[in-house]
């Protein structure tokens, strides 16, 4: 059943073109890339890739009740599918459905990254763009994120006859495609993993888990119990009702009734002024604080600024320090961006200027270095476009100066506030730069370290 493609002697009518072959290796490779990515394109037939007689691949054709999860599980690793999030989207005349990566699975190099058009894979500059923007805000450095999405769009909306290997396509409106695929991938990432596997349904809390877990979940988020009930409440004999939420002027999201349903789990200590501890279902919970702490502060100032300007607190007492002609004319010209900002800052002699007022979000950060970095960074801008092009550089400044310093002791009540904070915080599992913001340590990583059970 099914068709079999066999290539052999490929140019033996143009031998010119064989000189341009590469090594054998090198030339199975290009094959098996090939085939892989129309493997990826229908999970319902199986495929077999044989060279010099012996198999070098082979997926057999995906059933069972996720084809689609099946076959990229099998071409890409169980991993891809682990480390990623589905994709469904529907955004004007475009659909996008698949898988994309979560910042931590993204790679040196971008050889995991498809697109296919109405089931075509193809290249295409105006999609790889738009995925590049939507990891923007969460990926750290040049790291390649991975993903296999899908489009569906009227074929009328789209050129496919721009290139002889029909690699490249053509859309007709290029932006409606970018947005779709882009707000796919940012509303996927967007919602903070721990929360998503704290949802009852999908994750029973302190119930053992009675199938394997579902396959689309990071590996740390599973919260599926392996103790029992007795076990987990024996941990936490004294529970407070209602930890208040201290931390700096964040107001903490409203507090669940039970601390089941808090995937960061509990804090329990804070570990050379840099770390929280804390323990949840699964074992150990590893916070940076100030990383987490900066991002909770970052997409504040960023909903705010959505809104219209950031909301400001004016200084009891301004807080005047001696500054460059450059700072001067920077905070004279650059006044309405300021404003916008939450910052007032006024010339206070012809070499002061005073600090008036601050966004209420950095009210407990200080004053006088804010005011410099954003006025440096103002510097550099063009005013009047500063806020569109360079907001989300400001922005992550200003969250920086807000956020909480390494060193600052915290009480347990803090802690616990700073954790709920970043379960109800989108893109809180990276921080503004993309690095991590917290780590799982299970029971039974810890259990390896001291051979318990072997
Ligand atoms: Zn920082």
């Amino acid at each position: 059943v099914g068709s079999t493609l066999e290539v052999r002697e490929l140019f033996y009518a143009t031998p010119a073109r064989r000189k341009f072959l590469k090594t054998d290796a090198t030339e199975l490779a290009h094959c098996v890339e090939a085939v892989r990515r129309h493997a990826l394109a229908r999970p319902d037939v199986g495929f077999a890739i044989w060279h010099d007689g012996r198999l070098v691949e082979q997926w057999r054709s995906a059933a069972g009740n996720d084809p689609d999860l099946q076959r990229l599980a099998d071409v890409l690793g169980d991993e891809f599918v682990a480390q990623s999030v589905g994709v469904d989207h529907q955004g004007g005349p475009v659909r996008v459905r698949g898988r994309a990566g979560i910042p931590d699975a993204a790679r040196s190099r971008p050889d995991q990254q498809f697109f296919y058009v109405n089931g075509r894979f193809v290249r295409d500059k105006v999609l790889a763009h738009a995925a590049r923007s939507a990891y923007e805000d969460v990926l750290h450095g040049h790291r390649q994120p991975v993903y296999a999405l899908y489009l569906e769009i009227d074929p009328a909306r789209v050129d496919v006859n721009v290139h002889p290997t029909k690699i490249e396509v053509r859309f007709r409106d290029g932006r409606e495609v970018h947005q779709a695929v882009r707000h796919a991938i940012e509303n996927a990432l967007a919602a903070p993993r721990a929360g998503e596997a704290a949802a009852p349904a999908a994750m029973p809390f302190f119930k053992p888990a009675a199938s394997s877990p579902a396959p689309w979940t990071q590996p740390a988020m599973h919260f599926a119990a392996e103790r029992g009930v007795g076990d987990a409440a024996a941990m936490w004999p004294g529970r407070r009702a209602d930890p208040a939420p201290l931390l700096l002027s964040v107001p903490a999201a409203s507090l669940p009734a039970n601390d089941s349903a808090w995937p960061l789990g509990r804090a329990i200590a804070q570990l050379q002024g840099i770390y929280v501890l804390a323990e949840n279902s699964q074992g150990l919970v590893i916070v940076d604080m100030h990383a987490a702490h900066e991002r909770i502060v970052y997409e504040r100032l960023k909903s705010q600024l959505d809104g219209a300007a950031i909301t400001s607190q004016p200084l009891l007492i301004p807080a005047t320090f001696a500054a460059s002609p450059q700072e001067v004319a920077t905070a004279e010209t650059c006044a309405a961006v300021l404003n916008t900002l939450g910052l007032e800052i006024t010339p206070f002699s012809p070499r002061t200027l005073a600090v008036r007022a601050v966004p209420g979000t950095l009210a407990e950060g200080d004053p006088v270095e804010l005011a410099r970095s954003v006025l440096a960074e103002l510097a550099q801008h063009d005013a009047s476009t500063v806020v569109q092009r360079a907001q989300n550089e400001l922005l992550s400044t200003m969250a920086c100066h807000g956020a909480v310093r390494a060193n600052r002791r915290l009480t347990l009540d803090e802690m616990n506030a700073l954790l709920r904070q970043m379960e109800a915080t989108e893109r809180s599992d990276q921080c503004n730069h993309g690095r991590p913001t917290w780590r799982q340590v299970s029971i039974r990583d810890l259990d390896g370290l001291f051979l318990r059970g072997r």
